[in-house]
């Protein structure tokens, strides 16, 4: 197998049983945030703004353009 699955928030190599969420464990308690986050990116949403409206990302600093 040449699958690789790593956590969708950190990078972390997950085993099979921690990718239904695609999280692992210290990235479980995120879960919601990403089935919120997907829904928004079919909806059609860029995923920076997807991000930002559920709270999976910092507003980016204004100064900092
Ligand atoms: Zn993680």
């Amino acid at each position: 197998m040449s699958l690789h699955y790593q956590c969708r928030n950190c990078r972390t190599p997950l085993t099979t049983e921690e990718t239904s969420s695609r999280l692992c464990d210290e990235c479980c308690y995120l879960a919601a945030d990403y089935r919120r986050y997907d829904d928004l990116r079919e909806e059609g949403h860029m995923s920076d703004q997807a991000k930002l409206m559920c709270g999976l990302a910092d507003p980016p600093d204004p100064d900092d353009e």
